[in-house]
């Protein structure tokens, strides 16, 4: 058997890879993790989820101060922004959660770490700074980069990303943002918020694209009232740097040809996986525009590299690249096969309103050819959202034909931690009834999960049928009001 330097070899030191790292080494295998970067963390740390999350606290805070008069305060005029502090903040807040991806912790579990760039000189081994590394296995984790479209002058032009949209100088006073998927929409509502004109260019009908219309369009309708504005059905023809202003030549949905300016171009158009440079051309690993092309074991078309994180190009979330770095770690280290499967892989757009979602909406219903009803609630009719202010958006259940949960959206506040109670729903295959019959806290947001059970279940208790028989063994006298 040949003899490798190490049991497994890990290209990327993100959400994906550290989550392979962390638990090759605890369960004693050799480990080695090679990051391009000069610190661990990925993307999501430095320039995704973290940064994003943290800008979007930051700009709910200044909106409440702006509409403080809706919660019966005293009208308040804020100061202007000065981003330099907004980007101060998330910096300390990087720091902090930066600790625990530190090239010592890893370390400490008994994780080899490199940073530079590395290439593969043949399928077990790679070449780094002079020297070579082998590994039994190898894992290809290196994250993705903000896709750039094909759009005339953008390359001259200058424009941001999410690579530095987290550290400008100052706050933009104009925004365009070509794209109106999630990064893109969380960041319009952020800047909007904190003072900047933003305009959203999106080519489909809809934002957010993989959800389901009216959900999106009612969240793009709350944004349009805070300020955004957004052009969908809509081309861009040209970009053009004017100097202290950029221009973006759009032909509209209705073929009208706009002329849009504003001081900065962030582009959020999608993400392209991180492959070039890797040498996977030499040892002929199977990839294309989507990413690395896997079985369902995560495994390429050379059975001991795997793919696992955006590099898959599959669900590109932090949660998703750490759930197929714990497929990879089955199959490459215990050796228990494990296949993957996205059914119950849940997700959220922080937007305020957020949109969580879980299993199918109804346009990847209908495209699976499931036949399904609708169940829905509304926050409005939720007693914690109208004390909290927040009574936009509803919960969308969707059951089969055996009335069993298919999916759920849920447009409202806290979305993303509501949706974990359909996550235990669905992974656990729990009965409806126990939702309907579980006592809730009282006032939740939660309670909402509960409610929308019960509106399914409602039709079957208080029927005709029931009321009958009731009224036959028990002789219940039937209406004392409005008869
Ligand atoms: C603005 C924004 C907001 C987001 N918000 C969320 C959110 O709220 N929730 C969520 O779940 N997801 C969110 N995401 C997505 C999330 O950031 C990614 O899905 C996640 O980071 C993917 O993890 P990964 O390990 O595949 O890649 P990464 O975390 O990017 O890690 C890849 C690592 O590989 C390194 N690398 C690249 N090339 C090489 C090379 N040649 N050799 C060695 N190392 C290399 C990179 O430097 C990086 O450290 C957001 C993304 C963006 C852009």
């Amino acid at each position: 058997m040949a003899a490798y330097d190490y049991d497994i070899g890990i290209f990327g030191g993100g959400a994906a890879g550290l989550t392979v790292a962390s638990g090759a080494a605890q369960f004693g295998a050799k480990t080695l993790l090679v990051e391009k970067e000069k610190s661990l963390g990925g993307d999501c740390l430095h320039f995704g989820c973290v940064p994003s999350k943290t800008l979007i606290k930051t700009a709910k805070v200044y909106h409440l101060m702006k509409t403080a008069q809706k919660y019966g305060l005293p009208r308040v005029d804020p100061n202007p922004v000065d981003y330099r502090e907004v980007a101060r903040r998330i910096q300390s807040v990087i720091g902090i959660i930066e600790k625990y991806d530190s090239e010592e912790r890893f370390c400490k579990l008994g994780a080899r770490i490199r940073f530079g760039n590395a290439r593969f000189v043949d399928e077990h081994a790679v070449r780094l700074e002079g020297e070579t590394y082998s590994a039994k296995n190898w894992v290809i984790a290196t994250g993705s980069s903000p896709a750039i479209p094909p759009v005339p002058g953008l390359d001259q032009t200058p424009h941001i990303t999410n690579k530095e949209v987290f550290s400008l100088e100052s706050l933009p006073k104009s925004m365009i943002a070509i794209g109106g998927g999630p990064v893109s929409t969380e960041l319009a509502q952020a800047f909007s918020r904190l003072g900047t004109k933003v305009t959203v260019i999106e080519l489909g009908d809809q934002i957010l694209g993989v959800e389901d219309k009216d959900m999106a369009d009612h969240l793009m309708g709350i944004l349009v009232a805070e300020g955004v504005t957004f052009h969908l059905n809509s081309v861009i023809l040209g970009v053009k740097d004017l100097g202290s202003e950029k221009e973006v030549v759009v032909k509209n949905g209705g073929g009208k040809m706009l002329n849009l300016r504003a001081e900065t171009i962030l582009v959020a158009v999608g993400r392209q996986a991180n492959l070039a440079d890797l040498g996977l051309e030499g040892i002929t690993v199977d990839f294309d525009k989507k990413g690395l092309k896997t079985d369902n074991r995560l495994r390429t078309n050379h059975k001991h590299i795997f793919a696992a994180g955006d590099t898959t190009g599959s669900y590109q979330f932090t949660h998703a690249a750490g759930y197929e770095g714990g497929v990879v770690l089955c199959n490459a280290i215990i050796h228990l096969p494990r296949r993957v499967d996205y059914t119950s892989l849940p997700w959220c757009t922080y937007t305020d309103p957020e949109l969580a979602s879980i299993g199918m909406n109804e346009k990847r219903a209908a495209a699976a050819g499931i036949e399904y009803s609708v169940w829905t609630e509304e926050f409005r009719m939720n007693d914690r959202s109208l004390t909290e202010g927040d009574e936009a958006g509803k919960i969308k259940l969707l059951l089969n034909e055996e009335e069993r949960p298919v999916g759920i959206q849920i447009l409202g506040p806290r979305a993303g931690d509501l949706v974990s109670e359909w996550v235990a729903v669905m992974n656990g295959k729990v009965r409806l009834s126990t939702i309907a019959a579980a006592v809730h806290p009282y006032p939740t947001l939660a309670e909402i999960n509960k409610k929308v059970t019960r509106n399914f279940f409602a039709g079957e208790i208080f029927s005709e049928k029931v009321r009958k028989a009731l009224k036959f063994f028990f002789n219940l006298k039937g209406k004392a009001c409005g008869v």
